[in-house]
């Protein structure tokens, strides 16, 4: 409880309050997956190159001791490392052990750092390093904000009490020191922040459009192309499963008259109300669409014949003894059918339709079954 309220108060204060939602959050950051290891892999191997040739470098240069431990940091331990982080970003391993590989490399970089310019008389020479280890930390590594914030923040921290008790640095030096270290936190957390932001945008920008494409905006059911998708996943499971489902097609009475006593607006209410009424009346494992203009499509799993006409027949009587607004009451037609085995998409939408053809030729407010 008091882990998840600073939790969402951390958030709140990252700006991240649209993720607060735990359940959300998880689906971001499977969607970011993708993206986030191809950054740790083009990250992870562009740094590894960069420290070989820092060392390189250096083993061109520098003709003091501290060469020595160069070679084991810029060489032995950190390329390796970042290349075998590469490797599993690669091949898309172990998300959450990729991201805490990445979070330390940064704290081992600037331990490296500390190690090699200890020896060396002017060891600013090196204090770059840690300003790039902070920014990097934040806008290259591919590491969620969380973990850049954690990673960069020890760096940072440990980049102020080592200026201070492992260097022998001048008054100035250290003043700069922090300034400098200071200042590549800031611009490194601005701009993982604001990345962070227009990622997690793109993300709800894209939960909603695909919410849209598949609901229908009068009523909020789902709408055709979303049934079609799940009518053939349905067909997919239930020829596998040998179970079977049930399909009702809808159709309200006499609709054309509702438009034109009352106008189209009161046409729409009654539709966003008979939506409603079969909503409330159907478990969360059946299937509501809008089929079309006033005819829906509703998919029962798991039911035999009898179970299938009792449960339409108690929605027509729900909707049967509705009344509606300046309408009064309205019926419905139904055509029922039950999944045959080799059925299509279309085949079993042909056969409720000529159940429901029957329905509306045997008088309307009524059940048939093909
Ligand atoms: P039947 O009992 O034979 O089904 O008669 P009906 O008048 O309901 O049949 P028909 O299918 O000919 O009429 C459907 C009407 O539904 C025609 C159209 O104006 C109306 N309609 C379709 N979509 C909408 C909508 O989104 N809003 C409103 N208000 N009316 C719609
Ligand atoms: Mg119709
Ligand atoms: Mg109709």
């Amino acid at each position: 409880m008091i882990v998840d309220s600073i939790k969402n108060r951390l958030f709140l204060y990252l700006g991240l309050f649209s993720l607060t939602d735990s359940v959300l959050e998880e689906r971001y950051i499977s969607w970011q997956k993708s993206y986030k290891y191809k950054q740790i892999f083009a990250a992870s191997i562009l740094t590894a190159i960069l420290y070989i040739m820092a060392y390189i470098i250096e083993f061109n240069i520098v003709h003091t001791d501290a060469l020595g431990m160069m070679k084991i940091f810029h060489l032995y331990i950190i390329p390796p490392s970042l290349l075998f982080i590469a490797y599993l970003a690669y091949k898309n391993y172990f998300y959450t052990f990729v991201n805490t590989l990445l979070l330390l490399a940064p704290l081992v970089a600037y331990f490296g750092n500390i190690v090699i310019t200890k020896s060396l008389e002017n060891p600013t020479v090196y204090f770059s390093e840690i300003y790039l280890i902070i920014i990097w930390t934040f806008t290259v590594s591919g590491l969620l904000l969380k973990y850049a914030t954690i990673s960069a923040t020890l760096t940072y921290i440990m980049a102020i009490i080592s200026g201070l008790y492992f260097f022998d640095l001048t008054l100035e030096a250290y003043i700069m020191h922090v300034f400098w270290s200071t200042a590549a936190y800031m611009f490194g957390f601005l701009s993982a922040y604001l990345l962070e932001m227009s990622s997690q945008t793109l993300f709800l920008k894209e939960e909603e459009l695909s919410k849209m494409a598949k609901t229908d905006k009068l009523t909020g059911l789902f709408n055709r192309s979303k049934l079609d998708e799940v009518l053939a996943n349905e067909l997919n499971r239930t020829q596998r499963s040998q179970s079977t489902f049930g399909l009702v097609m809808l159709d309200i009475d006499y609709f054309k008259l509702v438009n034109d006593t009352y106008g189209h607006q009161v046409g729409d209410e009654v539709l966003i109300g008979i939506a409603k009424i079969l909503k409330e009346n159907i478990r969360s494992t059946d299937m509501l669409a809008r089929w079309g203009g006033e005819e829906f499509i509703l998919i029962y799993l798991n039911n035999d014949k009898e179970k299938l006409l009792h449960l339409v027949e108690e929605l027509r009587q729900k909707i049967e003894a509705h009344t509606f607004e300046k309408v009064g009451q309205t019926t419905v037609s139904f055509g029922v059918t039950l999944y045959q085995s080799d059925d299509t998409v279309h085949s079993i939408l042909k056969r409720a339709d000529s159940a429901l053809y029957l329905a509306k030729e045997y008088g309307r407010n009524r059940i048939e079954f093909v």
